[in-house]
């Protein structure tokens, strides 16, 4: 354990060619505050939980001093938005201050909002409040359903006011993840054509987060099967559990396969397979049933940055194989919901028809799941369902249920190791919008002891929490919210 005035960064990407990034120090903002400190990214980073001194951690997330060995920068990418290249992103107003080396594993360090930067264009290289705790909350509900995700240490409140639609809270928050490159870092090198610069990069990306590959005949083709895969993965975790990203755009895919960039995302309240919830997604570019698929084509833009290191031919080759890949882990992940732990012929088609009937009846689904895995109970050793626990959703299940149980006798575990398998990946708790909303209108009325319940609650999913029981429901409010991009 360290405490946190002992910790000490060193900064590998500073060692970089200079062009790829702005050496900047961040801006200090008045009056930086905390907000929250995340005691489970502490112990992740090894930090003594006594050492976590709250005036300590202000200081660094308002700007006004830097973790020792900070050489803090902002990094230079490009990008596809909404399908369209645009060379001018960069970290506007994120700041990689530098890394912790823990047991052998590397965490980057990342201040967002801390100012502008050269790649601020019009903005103002600040985040409100609101946006920053939806960040910091959302990371924790990912990471608790098991979808990788940025997480964050702290979030920090200013007394700076800022404009957006209305005027808000400017607000900080250390993002910690083992990794920073985006699928628009590659894309950039491409698209202005430094191909010396782009094996750099990628020889950069195999030493420190694929190492395996390097073995590989073609290194640069194995890492990005390796990226392929996690992006699979990752994506099935969203469409399992009913979560949007909202801005997939290439400069917010991280190669290694994070949830990243958390801006108008949503778990979608009521199963609505072509939600949109970002109100400057008009075409529905990015509503929910279109995620697999988006993804695919952000590895297609990746492929096309990779030509100078991969055959094409390769590359198509292992583009192809992404339907399959994704096919395979949506089975995998809705198959634990569903509580099947063997795989039989005719499961796609159980989930289907599940999935069907959810989009018909616009159901609140993870409580469906949730009273699905208590109704799991053994009759005479037989596998058998309580109808009881079901009786809300009786007519919508007519159809289905007679499948589901008949599937049921095909698996080998009794009813009460399966009731017990799925409570253990069916929440009782998500982040659902109207509560990440209420934890943030208390907090802007400075009280922050919702939040950080719910911190403990996202963290422990699918325990029950008592008194919280009235945020497991759907809001009684038909249609959808639409969320602002603004941040
Ligand atoms: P995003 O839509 O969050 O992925 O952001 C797209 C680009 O805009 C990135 O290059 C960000 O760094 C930049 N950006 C977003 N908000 C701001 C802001 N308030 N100030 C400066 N740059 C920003
Ligand atoms: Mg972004
Ligand atoms: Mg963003």
């Amino acid at each position: 354990w360290q405490n946190l005035d002992e910790l000490t960064l060193s900064s590998h990407y500073a060692t970089l060619p200079e062009s790829w990034y702005h050496a900047i120090e961040p801006t200090p903002l008045p009056d930086p505050a905390i907000v929250s400190v995340n005691h489970m990214v502490a112990e992740q980073l090894h930090i003594n939980p006594c050492s976590l001194d709250p005036h300590q951690l202000a200081a660094w997330l308002g700007g006004h001093t830097l973790p020792p060995g900070a050489r803090p920068l902002a990094m230079k990418y490009s990008g596809h938005q909404f399908g369209v290249y645009n060379p001018q992103l960069g970290d506007g107003r994120g700041l990689l201050l530098g890394e912790l080396e823990i047991d052998g594993e590397r965490w980057d360090l990342h201040l967002k909002g801390a100012g502008q930067t050269r790649y601020s264009r019009m903005g103002d290289g600040r985040a409100v409040l609101r946006s920053s705790l939806r960040e910091y909350l959302v990371g924790e509900a990912l990471t608790h359903l098991g979808i990788p995700s940025t997480r964050a240490l702290a979030v920090c409140v200013s007394s700076q006011k800022i404009q957006r639609e209305r005027v808000e809270l400017a607000a900080t928050i250390l993002r910690v993840s083992r990794c920073h490159i985006r699928f628009g870092h590659f894309e950039h090198l491409y698209y202005t054509r430094q191909f010396d610069g782009l094996k750099q990069l990628a020889d950069y990306c195999l030493d420190r987060y694929y190492p395996d590959c390097q073995s590989a005949d073609n290194p640069y083709l194995a890492m990005f099967q390796h990226i392929s895969q996690r992006s699979a993965d990752m994506v099935a975790g969203w469409q399992a559990y009913g979560f949007l990203h909202g801005v997939m755009n290439t400069d917010n895919m991280s190669i290694l396969g994070e949830t990243f960039d958390h801006g108008p995302f949503a778990f979608i309240d009521r199963w609505k397979e072509n939600a949109v919830y970002n109100h400057t997604d008009q075409e529905g570019r990015y509503a929910f049933d279109q995620q697999p698929d988006v993804i695919h084509w952000n590895l297609s833009a990746l492929a096309q940055a990779l030509t100078p290191l991969v055959p094409v031919d390769d590359l198509k080759a292992a583009l192809e194989q992404f339907p399959e890949r994704y096919a395979a882990a949506y089975q995998q992940r809705m198959s634990l919901r569903l509580g099947l732990a063997t795989s039989q012929p005719g499961d796609d088609e159980l989930i289907r028809h599940w999935r069907d009937l959810l989009n018909q009846h616009q159901a609140d689904y993870n409580p469906l799941y949730r009273a699905l895995s208590e109704a799991q109970q053994s009759d005479d050793g037989q596998p058998g369902l309580n109808h009881l626990d079901l009786a809300p959703w009786q007519t919508m299940l007519n159809d289905w249920l007679p499948q589901y149980q008949q599937r049921l006798q095909q698996e080998t575990c009794n009813a009460e190791t399966r009731r017990h398998a799925m409570l253990a990946v069916n929440p009782a708790y998500t982040l659902r919008t109207h509560v990440a909303q209420h934890l943030i209108d208390r907090a802007e009325e400075g009280d922050y002891q919702p939040l950080n319940d719910w911190l403990t609650i996202l963290q422990n999913p699918f325990d029950e929490h008592p008194g919280f029981e009235q945020w497991r429901r759907a809001p009684d409010t038909r249609g959808l919210v639409m969320l602002s991009c603004s941040s």
